[in-house]
């Protein structure tokens, strides 16, 4: 098995597609950053199968956390909890914290369950790059680079998980995702959104970089109206049908499949010579607040 070796293997999961490597293993660590060029100051989340890994990975685990746990897990939401001695620096990026995730998608939990160790993943991707929601993409990204690439379906969430930090007073969100903070604040009614400037940059090192951006400008828009000069290298995605239609377009049904297609549609929109890509804005609630997130980053409008 390839992590046995100490290689790489890129795996799908219910948010994205994941780089994984033996978390106690530094030198297979290692190889991730490298594959990804991703810097060595962003943190990765450790994928677990069964609760008892928590042990090895973290300490004075909160009540808070093992509420969330027992909510959520398994599921598309990252805790951030005190680290253990045994989790390499590399992993957490000289942090004391450390991110865990128990993904629900079957094909990870077999990976996870046949590696038999926790597994240091980020998304499969080479960094700078919208996370990669299909075997396509992860392959596009990082042929040649990583041993292997288990396929699986399309990502059925298509962005990547909440991240909760539990080490401090109350519970914060460091990034936004599927599980909403209504969805959170239902477990535990203080939990709140971190604000970037304050809490962000010393918390999590990793969203400071520019994450999801296709080369294409990303322009946001708040009703199709505002589409002017659509050219043939122009392209558009939301719920709205603008009219007239421009060449390259997706009209999605749902918040969800908003969410789910909008790294794809980057990429192919890249692929494509689009120039330009309108996105519709939407209402910050439930996923849409994780959805205008990556807009906004995707168009360095934070
Ligand atoms: P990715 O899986 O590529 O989205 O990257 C994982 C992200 O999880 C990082 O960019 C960080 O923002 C976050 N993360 C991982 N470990 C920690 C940690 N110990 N503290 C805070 N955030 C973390
Ligand atoms: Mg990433």
């Amino acid at each position: 098995m390839f992590i046995a070796k100490g290689e790489c293997v890129a795996f799908p999961t219910e948010t994205v597609y994941g780089l994984g490597a033996n978390v106690f293993d530094v030198t297979a660590v290692k190889k991730i950053f490298e594959a990804k060029g991703r810097p060595s100051d962003n943190p990765l989340i450790v994928h677990i199968a069964h609760d008892s890994e928590l042990a090895l990975l973290a300490q004075r685990i909160p009540d808070v956390a093992h509420e969330f746990i027992q909510k959520f897990f398994p599921g598309p939401l990252t805790l951030v909890l005190p680290k253990s001695k045994f989790v390499p620096s590399i992993v957490s990026a000289g942090l004391n914290s450390v991110a865990v995730r128990m993904p629900s998608h079957s094909v990870a939990q077999a990976f996870l369950r046949a590696a038999g160790v926790s597994i240091a993943a980020p998304s499969a991707n080479l960094s700078g790059k919208p996370s990669a929601t299909s075997w396509r993409a992860v392959k596009e990204d990082l042929d040649g680079k990583i041993s292997c690439i288990l396929k699986g379906d399309d990502s059925p969430i298509g962005l990547e998980s909440t991240v909760v930090d539990c080490t401090g007073k109350v519970p914060l969100v460091l990034r936004t995702g599927a599980i909403s903070l209504e969805q959170l604040q239902a477990v535990h009614a203080r939990t709140a959104l971190a604000n970037p400037k304050k809490t962000a940059a010393p918390k999590s090192p990793g969203m400071k970089y520019t994450h999801y951006a296709p080369t294409a400008t990303v322009v946001l828009i708040d009703s199709v109206d505002e589409i002017r000069r659509a050219t043939k290298k122009s392209a558009y995605i939301g719920l709205s049908m603008p009219s007239p239609a421009l060449h390259f377009q997706k009209i999605c049904m749902s918040l969800e499949e908003y969410a789910q297609s909008l790294f794809s549609f980057f990429r192919d929109a890249d692929a494509a010579g689009v120039t330009h890509i309108y996105c519709e804005c939407v209402p910050e609630q439930g996923i849409g607040r994780a959805l205008m997130d990556r807009l906004r980053k995707a168009s360095s409008r934070l």
